[in-house]
């Protein structure tokens, strides 16, 4: 996929979004949904998306919509530092395939960091069970602003 074509509704967050397929979220307002990856890089890897964008990447989200998105991205951010304590916060998005993107739904990755902790490859890391998804979406839940 480059940057460029349509946008698919049938890739994974469209599915997410639309109730399809089963997601362990964090949070929701109107506009975004903040919900925690299935394939963690680390403990408390969330992932941010706008819900009524088609945006495929960052070049085509219109600015008002990227503004809420990046507001949560900061409010879930927050609440991930009180939660769980990191020392560090990694934000990654990634725009295209060829930049590292897999899914085509435009999104930002909040993975905690700690010094003596590998952070697991982007795309290599093993699927996590939902409890254990379950019980860190309620931690970092239960310290949002
Ligand atoms: P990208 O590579 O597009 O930046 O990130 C896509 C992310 O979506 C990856 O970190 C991957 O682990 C995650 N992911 C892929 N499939 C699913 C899924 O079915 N559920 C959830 N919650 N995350 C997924």
């Amino acid at each position: 996929m480059s940057l460029h074509g349509a946008y698919d509704t049938n890739n994974i967050f469209a599915k997410i979004l639309r109730g399809d397929i089963p997601s362990v979220k964090v949070w929701e307002d109107d506009h975004v949904l903040a919900f925690m990856d299935v394939f963690p890089q680390s403990e408390g890897h969330i992932l941010i998306i706008a819900k009524q964008s088609q945006a495929r990447n960052l070049l085509e989200i219109a600015p008002e919509l990227l503004a809420r998105v990046t507001a949560a991205l900061q409010r879930t951010a927050k609440a991930v530092e009180k939660a769980l304590k990191p020392e560090g916060l990694s934000i990654l998005q990634f725009n295209g395939e060829a930049g590292g993107q897999t899914v085509f739904h435009l999104h930002f990755h909040i993975v905690p960091r700690w010094a003596d902790r590998e952070m697991k490859g982007h795309g290599h890391a093993p699927m996590a069970d939902t409890a254990t998804l379950q019980a860190l979406a309620d931690r970092i839940a239960a310290e949002l602003d």
